[in-house]
């Protein structure tokens, strides 16, 4: 349990501020984590890292020289905002890009993939590399499903020192993802972690038991053994992660012996010399291990041993010096103070704080007409979405977890609240703004690909000229994104079954010239329809997946939010545009 805490809620930024305050010598606060306190050099790549909170070291105690640039800082165990993974990488880029790596989990894929496109589209070259090192999380044919565990400090490591010495951004991905690559991670858990403030732990490990493949959310591991000796316990690790290895591997590997949380040092050492014994009979070359808290758990009573299988350039990476909160190794020139000698001096640099703020934008008075127009629509969605947020909330708890009625409206209130203060910036600021809005406040898998799907409709609408084959580009636009970030197909049973007929039909419809408002009545009217056909489909994906059963009969929560949405828009589109053709809102645009 968290014994020293004054509130759970504050937890997390209290731990960050006095965490901050006594290393205010290597790194700075800023919205959404930490950056380090020495500006990088200029045209270096900014390695950011991330998670949710309670990990420590990750992912704030490795910012710093020879590691990361910045670490992005969610609640416990929760995947921080698109927009903290933005704010934090803007505060630390120099000019020669970002290189996002985190583990592999939903939450965190789709908000940092979201700050990747926003990024970019602010001309920020920005990669991202997945840790995904855990070898009890998927097999090795599926390995790009794997999460990552402590294994995630390895490709930070190689990574930071890539960028360190000033590789270029191809360069250090191209690394981090060799890193990643040929890391193996297998842990056993003794005992589960407890969320501050809770009273009971997320799970159980039975007396006498220890828990094999743990994960560091709280996931138990997949099969509970006998408790053993330290020899007992190297013997099932180091014997499954030598029947896991890279093609090719070599005979050089790194090794990192992590405590969990509530493992003392003492013991990781008895593990670490069962573990080298193991290794060295299997004629393997220890390099530098790293034996101590690297990627923790919150309390969690648990160790994971991660061999690095290394390479000639993979080596010198990990061998590098490097100077952090959490993480020394070696000697680094640490640059000379802001006001010295330094031939990049922080004072010459945009301070990230304000660069972060938004530019005033100065736009058309058409643009701001649209902005106008735009506000209407999002108050027609604010209206609907409000009216059902119980009965969202009650299909999402149904095999989810209950919340998609209140992230939808928590989201449409931000959005329309960013967007009204947005709206003499003119429509692509507008939608910019309502969908960071949206994607920060909300949280949760929809809030993220809501969030970017409204910042991704601008190009096709900011314009004097827009006509059906502009919205359809819109729509279309907005599955794009949908689909890069959160990659489900039709019939995994998500939002994209509602949207995919929506799009095609606003194309097929504009193709042949049909009047807005028409093609936009008959394209709602489809979603409802698919959004109702959900229901005799099993979810492949998101929260609901493994109560798919549960599932059956009952239509998805997003797609039928996103009905009800389309048919709203339409509506108050029709209602605008031609009384002519209110008839047809009353028949086709009908909400479910
Ligand atoms: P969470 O699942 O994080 O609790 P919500 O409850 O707000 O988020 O949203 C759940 C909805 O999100 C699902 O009903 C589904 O429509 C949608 N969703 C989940 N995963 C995906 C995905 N990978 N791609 C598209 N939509 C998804
Ligand atoms: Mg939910």
């Amino acid at each position: 349990m968290t014994r020293v805490l004054d509130t759970a809620e504050g937890f997390v930024q209290d731990a960050l501020a006095g965490f901050a305050a006594v290393h205010g010598d290597l790194v700075r606060r800023v919205d959404g984590g930490v950056v380090r306190a020495d500006p990088l050099a200029d045209g270096h790549v900014a390695v950011v890292v991330g998670g949710g909170s309670g990990h420590y070291p990750a992912f704030a105690g490795v910012v710093g020289a020879g590691l990361a640039a910045g670490a992005v800082c969610g609640n416990v165990f929760t995947s921080p905002s698109a927009g903290q993974a933005y704010r934090v990488a803007r505060a630390a880029h120099a000019g020669g890009g970002v290189l996002f790596s985190y583990g592999n989990y939903a939450g965190d894929v789709l908000h940092f993939g979201a700050a990747q496109e926003r990024l970019r589209a602010e001309g920020i070259d920005t990669r991202t590399v997945l840790c995904t090192d855990d070898i009890a999380s998927a097999p090795a044919d599926r390995i790009d499903e794997r999460r990552g565990i402590a294994g995630d400090f390895v490709v930070f490591k190689v990574a930071g020192a890539a960028a360190e010495r000033g590789d270029s951004l191809d360069e250090v991905e191209r690394l981090a993802i060799a890193a990643n690559d040929r890391t193996r991670t297998l842990g056993v858990a003794f005992g589960g972690c407890t969320f501050p403030g809770a009273d009971g732990p997320l799970f159980t490990v039975p007396d006498g038991m220890m828990s094999v493949g743990l994960g560091i959310h709280g996931e138990p591991g997949i099969r509970d053994v006998p408790m053993g000796s330290a020899d007992e316990i190297a013997e099932i690790l180091v014997s499954e992660l030598l029947a896991d290895v890279p093609e090719d591997r070599g005979d050089r590997v790194a090794v990192l012996v992590n405590g969990l949380g509530t493992v003392k040092y003492e013991e990781l050492f008895v593990l670490y010399g069962q573990v080298a014994a193991r290794l060295g009979h299997a004629s393997l070359t220890v390099v530098e291990p790293e034996c101590g808290e690297l990627v923790t758990s919150l309390d969690m009573a648990g160790v994971s041993v991660t061999l690095f299988w290394l390479t000639e350039e993979l080596e010198e990476l990990w061998r590098a010096p490097a100077y952090t909160p959490a993480y020394r190794k070696g000697l680094v020139e640490r640059h000379a103070s802001p006001g010295g000698s330094d031939d990049a001096p922080a004072a010459a640099r945009p301070d990230p704080a304000s660069s972060v703020s938004e530019p005033v934008e100065t736009a058309s008075p058409a643009s701001v007409a649209r902005a106008d127009r735009a506000l209407v629509l999002l108050a027609a969605m604010q209206a609907t979405l409000h009216e059902h947020e119980d009965e969202l909330g009650r299909i999402d708890a149904i095999a989810g977890d209950g919340d998609h009625g209140v992230g939808m409206r928590r989201g449409i209130d931000a959005a329309l609240a960013a967007a009204s203060a947005a709206r003499d910036s003119g429509l692509s600021a507008a939608l910019r703004t309502a969908g960071e809005g949206w994607s920060e406040i909300a949280g949760g898998t929809s809030g993220a690909l809501w969030g970017a799907a409204l910042t991704s409709l601008a190009p096709a609408l900011d314009r004097d000229d827009v006509t059906a084959t502009h919205v359809a580009a819109a729509a279309r636009a907005a599955l794009d994104t949908v689909v890069r970030l959160g990659r489900a197909k039709v019939g995994d049973k998500t939002m994209v079954d509602a949207l995919v007929p929506y799009v095609e039909r606003l194309e097929a419809a504009a193709a042949v010239g049909r009047p807005l408002a028409e093609s936009l009545a008959a394209a709602a009217a489809d979603a409802t329809a698919a959004a109702e056909a959900t229901s005799a489909l099993r979810p492949a994906l998101g929260r609901a997946r493994p109560l798919a059963e549960r599932s059956l009969g009952h239509p998805d929560a997003g797609a039928t939010s996103l009905a009800l949405v389309l048919t709203a828009i339409t509506q108050t589109s029709i209602a605008r545009t031609s009384n002519t053709q209110t008839s047809i809102a009353r028949t086709e645009g009908r909400t479910s």
